[in-house]
């Protein structure tokens, strides 16, 4: 289900998975048109939010869980989330405050000019209210098994894109819950922000290294069975091996223009003009 958000990457894939309990794979963000849209995808499928039994989170990114508080609130789903993220959707006006202090010693450090590092300051709380905290009730650790009545998803902490990011497998058929980590048709990028511990890094041990970070997540990525691959963005894909060493390519150069990266070829890096209209359910 692709549900609009305000933002450059366009809509989000939600996924619902038609297994007992009834499960949605990520929110959309917190809106009014995200919510009517969700409603609707569900309504094509002859569900509502209220018959939803669990929502599971891939990553603290907004367009990916901005909704959660919402639907859990009207579902009475369990929620899940890795271990390390949970903390960061229930807290997360102050973990949001905590990543904008981090980004405004790093501006400035880098010679940002204070009036812009405050400007930008103000765009990043702006943005908050398509977020909002909710309580985690299930925490995962990395590599755990999610139950279904007809399938079992492993979780696997796939830091990098976001220090939270949490892929999904299906190691019976070998589909993949990627969220961003994987993307086909744009670059995900790795944002810098503070390290939740695991293969995130520890909080408070220098810098963050997201484009390190990322890499070795991809790098592991790389090397797993998988037959198709579910995106947070754009269309299901297969040949995911390809992909991450597209993305790790490119990323571990520095190409002189944005067309040398990946060697024009149309896998990681086409354009973002190419917009998917399908919208994939599990
Ligand atoms: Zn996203």
């Amino acid at each position: 289900m692709a549900i609009p958000t305000p933002f450059m990457v366009g809509r989000v894939n939600c996924y619902l998975i038609e297994d007992d309990p009834l499960t949605l794979v990520d929110t959309g963000p917190n809106s009014g048109k995200a919510l009517d849209c969700l409603e609707r995808e569900l309504a094509s499928h002859g569900r509502r939010i209220e018959d939803l039994g669990r929502i599971v989170i891939t990553h603290q990114h907004l367009d990916h869980m901005g909704l959660l508080d919402v639907l859990a609130r009207r579902s009475g789903a369990e929620v899940v989330a890795l271990d390390l993220l949970a903390p960061v959707i229930e807290d997360y006006g102050a973990e949001a405050e905590r990543n904008d202090e981090l980004a405004e010693a790093l501006m400035l450090r880098h010679g940002i000019t204070r009036d812009v590092v405050t400007a930008l300051r103000a765009v990043s709380r702006s943005f908050r209210g398509w977020g909002g905290a909710a309580t985690v009730t299930r925490r995962l650790a990395d590599g755990e098994a999610l139950e279904f009545a007809g399938r079992t998803l492993r979780a696997i902490h796939r830091p990098g894109h976001s220090p939270s990011d949490t892929i999904f497998l299906d190691e019976a058929d070998g589909t993949l819950l990627a969220g961003d980590h994987l993307l086909a048709h744009i670059s995900s990028n790795p944002l810098i922000s503070r390290q939740l511990g695991g293969k995130s890094g520890e909080p408070g041990d220098g810098r963050p290294r997201a484009l390190l970070t990322y890499l070795a997540s991809l790098r592991d990525t790389r090397e797993m069975e998988i037959s198709q691959v579910l995106p947070g963005h754009g269309d299901p894909f297969g040949d995911h091996a390809s992909r991450s060493r597209c993305g790790a390519t490119s990323r571990s150069r520095r190409p002189s223009s944005p067309s040398a990266r990946c060697s024009g070829t149309s896998t990681c890096c086409t354009s973002a003009a190419s917009w998917p209209s399908k919208r994939p359910v599990v």
